[in-house]
């Protein structure tokens, strides 16, 4: 649109001469914008959740109120600190996310950072993680939406609606920590593989690490009772399944932070993110040096939901102050490297399954209102 307002606005400007030259000009970045809008390069996606993991620790590092605290910690203080502790809030973030303030930071964007006046948050009322879901998923708030239990979400989401889309079916695929998953993107309904909790990957020629995958969940202690798995047999089902299928879009829903936090284990906590990172760092590694994925898959990170302050860190909801607060990492061909984006500005995770569609060149509809992409995820 900024092109055609250009040529109304030199054709009454008193600087005639150079209109005709200018308007050959812009007639030629129309037809590169155009032609640029076709060679949109994302076809596959890889969208991680981190429950419950605080924009505090992501832009700040470990908090030094919680990580000497002997309440919170069981592990070696020394071994702790010296893992996660530096007196520079730069350095110590690194320490933390090495990938994500090595690589993400200088290839992608990443929003979210409060102390810049970047703002995310989620737009629904409670704060907690069905409704961070169904909202960041559906592009909408739907009040009803209002538990965490095992019902089938009556709202459309944008997994299913890109698992329609020409070349698509049946390559869009979920690995959750938690069960509740399949029903808030109503696995019922759309038939899609969501692998949950306690499940193995069922098919006819399961690879080594596949079957292997399959297998360890089952050898892991409950550490988190009924209905959720540790991360690292979650990422290892998921990266399993991505190495032998090639899914186009694959959203890997990551819990153990949420728990840990809720436990009030702030080394574990800490740990978990850490080693989340470096779960991406790997997948990403391996994407790019496969035709298949190389250079055309954008990734994308976010939280469904923030946690409280201080001694209130280990609880979110909506009498937890500030547990409405989130963040957005972007890394892809499309996205234009803008970093840690200090733009003052507010954007809902409402708008976060607009952006998954638009990034993949779709328009996302469904049988709800959905929110507006974030503007400059893409070029
Ligand atoms: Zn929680």
């Amino acid at each position: 649109m900024r092109n055609p307002i250009l040529i109304f606005e030199l054709n009454n400007s008193p600087f005639k001469l150079f209109t005709m030259k200018i308007k050959f000009l812009l007639f030629f970045s129309l037809i590169w914008g155009s032609s640029y809008a076709q060679q949109h390069k994302t076809k596959k996606e890889i969208i991680v959740l981190m429950d419950g993991y605080r924009w505090q620790e992501l832009f700040r590092g470990a908090d030094s109120a919680l990580l000497f605290s002997k309440k919170y910690n069981s592990q070696d203080s020394t071994w702790r600190v010296q893992k996660y502790w530096a007196a520079d809030e730069k350095t110590r973030r690194e320490k933390l996310m090495p990938f994500v303030w090595n690589h993400i930071v200088k290839e992608g964007q990443i929003y979210g950072n409060r102390d810049l006046g970047n703002f995310v948050n989620v737009k629904n009322k409670y704060w907690f993680s069905e409704p961070g879901r169904s909202e960041t998923f559906c592009g909408y708030y739907d009040p009803m939406i209002n538990s965490n239990d095992k019902i089938n979400n009556p709202n459309g989401n944008v997994l299913e609606f890109i698992n329609m889309q020409k070349g698509y079916k049946g390559k869009v695929v979920t690995f959750s920590s938690w069960d509740a998953v399949a029903w808030i993107l109503n696995r019922e309904r759309n038939g899609m593989l969501i692998n949950i909790y306690g499940e193995d990957v069922k098919g006819p020629n399961l690879t080594p690490l596949q079957k292997e995958a399959n297998a360890m969940q089952h050898y892991e202690a409950d550490i988190f009772g009924q209905g959720e798995r540790p991360d690292a047999n979650t990422f290892s089902l998921a990266n399993a399944y991505i190495k032998a299928s090639d899914p186009n879009v694959v959203y890997i829903d990551f819990g153990d932070t949420d728990e840990f936090g809720h436990e009030g284990r702030y080394d574990m906590y800490l740990d978990n993110a850490h080693k989340i990172d470096a779960m991406i760092r790997d997948l990403w590694n391996y994407l790019q040096q496969n035709p298949f994925y190389k250079n055309q898959t954008t990734l994308m990170i976010f939280p469904d939901h923030g946690r409280g302050n201080g001694d209130e860190w280990t609880s979110h909801g909506s009498k937890i102050a500030h547990s409405n607060e989130t963040y957005l990492m972007v890394l892809g061909p499309d996205t234009p490297a803008l970093g840690e984006v200090k733009t003052q500005e507010q954007i809902y995770q409402d708008q976060i399954a607009q952006t998954i569609a638009n990034l993949l060149g779709f328009h996302f509809t469904a049988n709800h209102p959905v929110a507006a992409s974030v503007k400059n995820t893409m070029k």
